[in-house]
């Protein structure tokens, strides 16, 4: 290429990459495949190679990420949060290797392989051993104040179990497990929301909330996989002190002693990683030793000493065969493309979501064209774009239209101004019960092994279910009666159905199908009933209490907003859900209710009942308590007798009055935070 051309390529590179680099780390939303990205950022640093007068600071070739939201206060990283080379296969990984062997002159160079996970990069800071502000990757510079989103993270322990003096940065990857990545996109579906192209952008997202109560709905985890500020000698003493600390850390990571075994650990985990419940792009190869890492240093936006493999995308192109139409639990019509069958990450994939109608729309796919589709883990196979039109230009199949009855029980089509969720309005369409049944028995909900589409569909057919608690009903008679049934098998079924009286409480919630409650609600609940019932509490008891609850006591629940108590509660007025729950009630389940939460550590605050007044200077109002409770203390909002401390900041009133008044013992801020260590 001519100078000037080349000149205008990269500068025609560079604008798109930043465009990408924005929708994709600030508003998480790209729109275009990471194959695409990865292949403009490729071909702009080999052109940079050539013309080295043409690099710039600014080009994304040297930077990381994105400048960080100002919607978060800015947070400066105390060291910079790069990110990683990569390598695409054998060759790349083998020169990467001999260039790490040549820099430090000798061959014997120890690796540790760790799983690359699928998440968003996070600085935790630990001052004497309390987490004190968590933040975003941003620029790599600076990043953005997460500190209370993160908080709700039950894997980021809020002290460390020792209390390692002065101040560590630990640094992880936060990550939205597989299932809930799909819950996500299905209720953003539902409510017509555009959905989150991958678990990262999804957990991203889920981050950098506003509200943390909104970060709390989304069952985040984390896991770590380094630290400043620990004096060790490799990476593999690191991960194994952070998890002597309380950090969590992702145990499937080897010790490697030289590339081979390296290729070794990538091969197994090609495979592996679809048996895990959280998504992985690729595998990080680090030098082993710190000294080395030392000596090998940094390049613009990454270290040297350490590379990603990254496994090779999960993307096929097939042909549509047909537009289907799916009706699920709560009766919202779905289209699917049925695909001639193509063989994805070593599995044949023939069914691929649309999500809705407006999808199909953006995308504009139709009868006949040839798709990309993908497939993340366990994710469910999507659409990603139309390759090729069907047909020449005017000939194409009409576009898709949502049936007007429902193709399973033929009911209306409801359609509300404004949503994008087509709905069948019979509420007796037995796809709406069918799937109802499923997820009543499925493993998120009472768990009865052997009860599957097979023996629901019989089930139904024969009038002998209508209404998931009907299982309970079943008598080994009945089941004697269907197809494929003798003695021994319908003498199983019916034990495990009966020993699936006694399940956790949370399991049950799960149960009943409420809108927007999914497992993880379902667990917050639990553990608030749990303190309101007697252990020996029927199923029956637990839903009265949900009956009864307000809004607003729902919404008191960490992890409760809005939506999801008004949900609950409308649930319950549903004049179709009455036979359901009056049912529930009359059976003798049994459910067994969870163990209030332990604290982290052995605290000073353990057990304890604790106020907080007055203004702190160190963090929130909200943030002591959080901090209170996770060390086992309860936390209360006046004094009475039973109070055993009062932490009053300046300005502190009435209450401190109180306490002195009875006697309770009261401490400032400073004893506080000695009382946490
Ligand atoms: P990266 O995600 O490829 O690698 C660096 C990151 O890996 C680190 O920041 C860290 O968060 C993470 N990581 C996970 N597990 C780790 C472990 N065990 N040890 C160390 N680090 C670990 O790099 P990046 O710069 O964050 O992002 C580049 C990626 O984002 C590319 O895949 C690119 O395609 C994609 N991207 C896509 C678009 C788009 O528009 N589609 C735009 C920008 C970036």
């Amino acid at each position: 290429m001519a100078p000037r051309a080349v000149e205008r390529r990269v500068a025609e590179l560079r604008r798109r990459l930043e465009k990408a680099g924005y929708e994709y780390y600030v508003l998480d939303r790209p729109t275009i495949s990471d194959e695409a990205y990865d292949a403009l950022l490729r071909e702009l640093t080999q052109l940079e190679a050539k013309h080295p007068e043409l690099v710039t600071p600014e080009s994304p070739t040297q930077r990381v990420g994105a400048a960080p939201s100002a919607r978060f206060a800015p947070v400066a990283h105390t060291h910079p949060m790069l990110s990683l080379s990569n390598v695409f296969d054998e060759a790349e990984l083998r020169a990467f290797d001999q260039r790490v062997r040549k820099a430090l002159g000798r061959d014997d160079v120890g690796y540790v392989c760790e799983l690359k996970i699928d998440g968003l990069a996070v600085n935790l800071a630990y001052e004497h051993g309390v987490f004190t502000q968590g933040a975003t990757r941003g620029d790599g510079f600076t990043g953005e104040d997460v500190t209370a989103n993160l908080r709700t993270i039950r894997s980021i322990p809020l002290a460390l179990r020792e209390r390692v003096p002065g101040r560590i940065d630990v640094r992880g990857e936060v990550y939205l497990p597989t299932a809930s990545f799909e819950a996500t996109n299905r209720e953003r579906a539902e409510r017509g929301e555009p959905l989150f192209a991958n678990p990262r952008n999804a957990a991203a997202g889920a981050v950098r909330q506003l509200d943390p109560k909104q970060t709390a709905k989304r069952n985040l985890a984390m896991f770590a996989y380094s630290a400043a500020g620990l004096d060790l000698a490799s990476q593999a003493e690191l991960l194994t002190r952070l998890r002597e600390l309380g950090v969590r850390t992702n145990r499937h990571w080897r010790q490697a002693r030289d590339i081979d075994d390296v290729l070794a650990f990538v091969e197994e985990w090609k495979e592996r990683r679809q048996g895990l419940d959280y998504g992985t792009d690729g595998v990080v190869v680090k030098v082993d030793r710190v000294v080395d890492q030392d000596r090998l240093g940094f390049v613009a936006r990454s270290p040297r000493w350490a590379t990603a493999y990254k496994f090779p995308a999960e993307q096929a192109t097939t042909t549509v065969e047909d537009i289907l139409v799916y009706v699920g639990r709560t009766g919202v019509l779905t289209p699917v493309a049925a695909l001639a069958p193509v063989l994805v990450g070593g599995t044949t994939v023939r069914r691929a979501t649309l999500h809705n109608l407006d999808e199909v729309r953006r995308l504009d796919v139709r009868r006949g064209d040839r798709v990309v589709i993908q497939r993340a883990g366990d994710v469910i196979p999507e659409v990603v774009r139309v390759e090729a039109e069907a047909g020449e230009k005017g000939k194409r199949h009409p576009t898709f239209e949502m049936p007007e009855r429902c193709p399973v029980c033929g009911g209306r089509v409801e359609h509300a101004e404004g949503e994008v969720a087509y709905r069948c309005a019979n509420p007796a369409c037995p796809a709406k019960t069918g799937q109802r049944i499923a997820h009543f028995v499925g493993r998120g909900g009472f768990d009865i092994e052997g009860v599957g589409w097979a023996l629901i569909t019989q089930l139904q057919e024969r009038g002998l279910v209508t209404n998931p608690a009907d299982v309970f009903l079943l008598k080994k008679e009945q089941l004697l009666e269907l197809d494929r049934f003798a003695e021994k098998s319908a003498s199983n079924i019916h034990e495990r159905i009966q020993d699936a009286r006694r399940r956790p409480l949370a399991r049950m919630i799960n149960a009943l199908g409420i809108p927007n409650v999914g497992e993880s609600t379902s667990e917050d609940l639990a553990e608030w009933l749990a303190a309101r019932l007697p252990q020996d509490a029927t199923f029956g008891a637990a839903l009265a209490a949900l009956r009864t609850a307000s809004d607003e006591e729902l919404q008191r629940i960490a992890g409760i907003g809005e939506v999801v108590a008004r949900g609950i509660g409308e649930f319950f007025e549903r004049p179709e859900e009455q036979g359901f729950l009056a049912r529930l009630a009359e059976l003798d389940l049994r459910p067994v209710l969870p163990e209030p939460r332990p604290a982290t550590v052995e605290s000073a605050l353990a057990g304890k009942t604790v106020v907080f007044t007055g203004t702190l200077r160190r963090r929130t109002r909200e943030e002591a308590e959080a901090l209170a409770r996770s060390l086992g203390a309860k936390v209360t909002g006046s004094v009475s007798a039973k109070t055993d401390l009062v932490v009053a900041g300046p300005s502190a009133g009435s209450k401190l009055e109180r306490a002195r008044q009875l006697g309770v013992k009261v401490v400032d801020e400073d004893a506080f935070d000695a009382m946490l260590r």
